[in-house]
């Protein structure tokens, strides 16, 4: 088989890839080892999303208003959205509609595994191991790499290796009488007991609620923080599905290579602090995408320049987050006091808007000193 464009991974950043590429009218394989794979995932995802890739209502399960954080010593800080909120969606329902959009636009859907990708003087030739009708070959023009945190496509095609994962585990509750407080309310604990460096959740979907906790030390027991979770949020119920997956830290170093590109997890796009992924693969897809379309007309000279864009647009954001991380989530007393500055009415507002519409606008002046001097006090006290 040959075509234009062989998308590898159906998540949301090859789906996304793949769609506005098949709407140009490209050629285009989307490869996907599990058309009914549910993604371990807690499905936030913010109203900008919604709003620019036209997430039809039945997809968006819950529009959470209200947010509580939760410090080490039980302290609990209510927040609600005045002018947003944050989408819950299912994975396994929100990664189909992607993919079933993509191949309306014209995609070829082919449930295979990608055994093998090498480059060739003109293209790229895959090796697949179709579900139904066993190994086949493609050779492609281009390739985009959308295969997830241990990207084979990255691999393969020797970019660098991405050293920084973090590891996340989640269980899905039924709503039962002692669940129905989570209904509209998103809850997020800063407590080393359940995660060491990260945070632990509660996110609220149609029929469940999903519980987790992340660490970024991969060879500690997740199982066992999970369980401590459970523990302190005192839940009777048991779970009737677990999921667990690695999460990326860090972008790698590079992104793209030849007409070869990575998008979403495969490239490392998660932000640190709050291990949000879905945004950026979906963001990280269509700008892959649309710079290809570029190239192919010579309006841009190589794939290097949606790496550059991509860079350019986000990398603010990782950093800030990444410091966010480094700077509160290293100890209890540390975690302390970023509770106690949420319950400022100003950091809340900029951590919504960031956080909603990706935009990062500069506080007036007295905004950043008072958050500072707030800052300073609570970090010296300790709370
Ligand atoms: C427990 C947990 C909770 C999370 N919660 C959130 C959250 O609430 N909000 C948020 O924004 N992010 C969250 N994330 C991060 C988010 O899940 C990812 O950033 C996001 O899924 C990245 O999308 P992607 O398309 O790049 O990769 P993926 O969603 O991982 O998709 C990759 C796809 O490639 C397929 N694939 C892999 N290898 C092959 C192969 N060899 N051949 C063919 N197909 C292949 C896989 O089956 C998969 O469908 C969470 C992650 C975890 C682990």
């Amino acid at each position: 088989m040959k075509c234009d464009v062989a998308v590898i991974g159906g998540g949301p950043a090859g789906a996304t890839a793949a769609n506005e590429l098949a709407k140009a009218g490209l050629s285009v394989a989307l490869i996907e080892r599990n058309l009914n794979n549910a993604k371990p995932c807690g499905g936030a995802i913010p109203l900008g999303l919604i709003e620019e890739f036209d997430i039809p209502a039945d997809i968006v399960e819950r529009k959470v208003t209200q947010m509580a954080v939760r410090s080490p010593k039980g302290r609990v800080i209510s927040m609600s959205m005045p002018n947003g909120y944050v989408g819950m969606v299912r994975r396994e329902r929100f990664d189909k509609f992607l993919r079933e959009r993509a191949a309306s636009s014209g995609a070829e859907l082919i449930e295979a595994k990608m055994r093998a990708v090498k480059q060739t003087t003109d293209g790229y030739q895959l090796s697949i191991d179709a579900t139904h009708s066993g190994a086949t070959e493609i050779h492609a023009t281009y390739v985009v790499g959308a295969d997830g945190a241990n990207s084979k496509t990255a691999h393969e095609l020797g970019f660098p290796a991405n050293e920084f994962k973090a590891v996340a585990i989640q269980q899905r509750f039924r709503y039962s009488p002692e669940l129905e407080r989570y209904h509209n309310l998103v809850e997020i604990w800063f407590d080393g007991e359940v995660s060491p460096d990260f945070y632990a959740w509660v996110f609220p979907k149609a029929d469940h609620i999903a519980v987790g906790t992340g660490t970024e030390d991969v060879n500690g027991n997740i199982k066992k923080l999970q369980a401590r979770f459970r523990e302190k949020l005192d839940l009777k119920v048991e779970p009737y599905y677990e999921e667990a997956a690695k999460i990326p830290m860090h972008p790698r170093k590079m992104f793209t290579q030849g007409n070869a590109a990575l998008v979403g997890d495969a490239a490392g796009l998660v932000t640190a602090s709050n291990g949000e992924g879905i945004f950026f693969a979906m963001q990280s897809g269509k700008m892959a995408a649309r710079t290809l379309l570029k190239v192919m007309v010579g309006k841009e000279k190589s794939l290097a320049a949606y790496e550059k864009h991509f860079r350019r647009q986000y990398f603010p954001i990782y950093t800030g987050l990444a410091f966010l991380q480094w700077a509160y989530y290293r100890n209890d007393r540390l975690r302390e006091s970023f509770v106690a500055i949420c319950e400022d009415k100003h950091v809340q507002q900029i951590t919504f808007d960031s956080y909603l519409y990706k935009k990062m606008v500069p506080a007036p002046l007295w905004v950043q000193a008072k958050i500072t001097a707030k800052n300073l006090y609570h970090l010296a006290l300790g709370h």
